[in-house]
C-alpha cells in the first residue's frame, strides 16, 4: 500500500505498526462513543518525525488524528477509518527547565502527574490537575482539549499556562507561536487559539508552560448537606464572598451511593462539597472559617471522612463508579459551563429532567466554575431509552447555550457535542471554518471533530 511505504520512508519499523491488537488500542478514547479501527499506527519521536508523517498523509490524502494517551471524553482521539493515528506518547522529555522564570518546555507526550513530579523538587507546579486523569493525560491532550480541574478556580486552566508552542501545520510545516515574556501585545494571539482546538489545526510538538510556585500550605475540608440545591447555592455564596479556594468539587447524592457501591467508603450519602484552601496558616484559617459559616447557614455539617480515606482520592474514582453502577447501561455525559449563579437552578432542572425521564442521573463537577458534569446512565441497546437520554443531555445543553454558558468546559467538543455546537456560536462556526483551511488547506488534520467542513 502506498500509504505505508511512504510511511516506511519517514519512519523507522518500531514507529509504524498496522497489527489489530494496536490498532484496536488507538481506535478509542475514553467516550462511550463507538471506537473506528484506523489504517495504521505511527509513534513520533521529535518535530521532524510529525512533519514528515503529516507530509506522506498530504501526498495520500490520508486523515490524521493524533493521539496523546486517549484519555479524552467526547471522541476527539478517535481516528477516521482510512486514516492513520500520529501517537505522541513517546516524546516525553523535560527540555529545559528556568525555575528563576517559573517556565518549563516539554514534549507534548509528557503525563501530567510525570512533570509535576518532576517540578516538585524546585517547588513549583503546573496546576490544571485534569482530575481522576492526570496519572495518565498528556501534556499535549490537555493544550488541545484545554483541559482544566480541580484547582482551576483559583490557577485557571491549561491555556491560561501557556506561554509558547511549536506546532506542525496541516501542510508539514513547523512554525513557532508565542515566545517566553509573560505578558504581550504583540498581535493576534495563536498560542490561544490552538488551545481546544482538538488536533484540528495543528499538531503540537513542544509547548513552553509558566508554572505556580507550590502553596506554603493547605487545607481541606467537606461538608454533607441535606439536599444538592443547598450545597450548589454554597458554592456560589463563598465566590459571592471572593473567598479565595484552591478547589471546591460537588458531589451530589446519587454520586455518593455509586461511590460506596464501587469502593465501599461508607460515605454518607448524601450531597457533598469537597474544599480546599491554599496559602500561609492564617489565611488558610481565615477562608476555611469563612467558608464553614456559609455551610453551616445551609444546615450543612462536617464531614468527618475515616482514617486513610482521603477527599481528592474518593473524587478520582466518580467517573468508575457511575460507569459499574447500573450493569448493562451506559454513560451519557456532558459538561457544561454556565455563570456560577446558576448552579442551583442548573443542578436541580438535570434531577428533574432525570426523574421525569426515568434516566439516573449524577451530577458532580469543579462548580466553583460554573463547571457542572451531568451524567446520565442508559441502555445503548434499549434505542427508546438511549434516544431520551440523549433528549434530555440535549436540553440540559440547550439550557445552558440560554444562560449564557457554554457546552463544554473542559472535555471540548470532539463528535460527542458536533450537533448542537452551531447553537453556541452561530455565525462564528463559518469564521471557524476559515481558520481551519489557514491552517490545514487539505483539511488531514482529525476532520470531522468539532465541526463538518
Ligand atoms: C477519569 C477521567 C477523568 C477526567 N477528568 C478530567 C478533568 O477533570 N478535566 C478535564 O479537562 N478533562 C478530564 N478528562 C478528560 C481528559 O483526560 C483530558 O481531555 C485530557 O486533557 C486529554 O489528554 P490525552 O493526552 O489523553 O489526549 P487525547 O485523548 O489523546 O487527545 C485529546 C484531543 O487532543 C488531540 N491531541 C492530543 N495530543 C495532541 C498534540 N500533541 N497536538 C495536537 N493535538 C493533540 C487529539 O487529537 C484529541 O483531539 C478526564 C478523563 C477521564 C478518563
Amino acid at each position: 500500500m502506498y500509504l505505508l511505504d511512504r510511511l516506511g520512508q519517514v519512519l523507522p519499523p518500531d514507529q509504524i505498526s498496522t497489527q489489530i491488537d494496536q490498532l484496536n488500542i488507538v481506535s478509542q478514547d475514553e467516550s462511550t462513543l463507538p471506537g473506528v479501527v484506523p489504517k495504521a499506527v505511527v509513534w513520533a519521536r521529535n518535530t521532524d518525525q510529525i512533519a514528515e508523517v503529516v507530509r506522506a498523509a498530504v501526498e495520500t490524502k490520508t486523515p490524521l488524528t493524533t493521539r496523546g494517551a486517549g484519555s479524552a471524553l467526547e471522541g476527539s482521539a478517535i481516528p477516521l477509518p482510512d486514516g492513520i493515528v500520529l501517537d505522541l506518547s513517546r516524546m516525553t522529555d523535560i527540555l529545559n527547565l528556568w525555575p528563576d522564570d517559573l517556565q518549563v518546555e516539554v514534549e507534548p507526550g509528557i503525563i501530567y502527574d510525570h512533570l509535576n513530579n518532576k517540578l516538585k523538587n524546585e517547588g513549583l507546579f503546573f496546576p490544571p490537575s485534569p482530575g481522576g486523569s492526570g496519572d495518565i493525560a498528556t501534556v499535549g491532550g490537555m493544550v488541545s482539549t484545554n483541559a482544566s480541574g480541580i484547582y482551576s478556580v483559583k490557577y485557571g486552566g491549561t491555556r491560561d499556562y501557556l506561554l509558547a508552542l511549536e506546532i506542525v501545520t496541516g501542510t508539514g510545516e513547523i512554525i513557532k507561536l508565542g515566545n517566553r515574556a509573560v505578558k504581550r501585545s504583540s498581535g493576534y494571539n495563536l498560542v490561544d487559539l490552538i488551545a481546544g482546538s482538538e488536533g484540528t489545526l495543528g499538531i503540537i510538538s513542544k509547548i513552553t508552560l509558566r508554572l505556580a510556585g507550590l502553596p506554603e500550605g493547605r487545607h481541606q475540608s467537606a461538608f454533607v448537606f441535606t439536599d444538592n440545591v443547598s450545597a450548589a447555592k454554597a458554592v456560589s455564596e463563598m465566590m459571592r464572598y471572593g473567598l479565595d479556594i484552591a478547589a471546591i468539587e460537588f458531589l451530589d447524592r446519587e454520586l455518593t451511593v455509586a461511590l460506596n457501591k464501587l469502593k465501599g467508603y461508607g460515605l454518607t450519602e448524601a450531597p457533598m462539597l469537597f474544599l480546599e484552601f491554599h496559602g500561609p496558616q492564617p489565611v488558610l484559617e481565615s477562608n476555611s472559617e469563612l467558608a464553614t459559616s456559609i455551610c453551616e447557614e445551609l444546615s450543612a455539617q462536617p464531614l468527618v471522612l475515616t482514617d486513610g480515606q482521603r477527599p481528592w482520592e474518593i473524587r478520582h474514582w466518580a467517573t468508575d463508579a457511575i460507569k459499574h453502577y447500573l450493569p448493562g447501561k451506559s454513560i451519557l455525559r456532558n459538561d457544561v459551563a454556565f455563570p456560577i449563579s446558576q448552579s442551583p437552578d442548573m443542578v436541580a432542572y438535570c434531577h428533574e429532567l432525570g426523574q421525569k425521564g426515568n434516566i439516573p442521573m449524577f451530577t458532580f463537577g469543579h462548580v466553583g466554575m460554573g463547571l457542572l458534569h451531568a451524567l446520565m446512565l442508559a441502555d445503548p441497546n434499549n434505542s427508546v431509552e438511549w434516544g431520551r437520554a440523549h433528549e434530555i443531555n440535549n436540553q440540559i445543553i440547550e439550557k445552558t447555550i440560554s444562560l449564557g454558558g457554554t457546552i463544554s468546559g473542559e472535555h471540548g467538543i470532539g463528535l460527542g457535542h458536533k450537533d448542537l455546537f452551531a447553537k453556541e456560536h452561530g455565525p462564528a462556526v463559518e469564521l471557524m471554518r476559515q481558520i481551519k483551511r489557514q491552517f490545514d488547506p487539505h483539511g488531514i488534520l482529525n476532520p470531522g471533530k468539532i465541526f463538518d467542513l
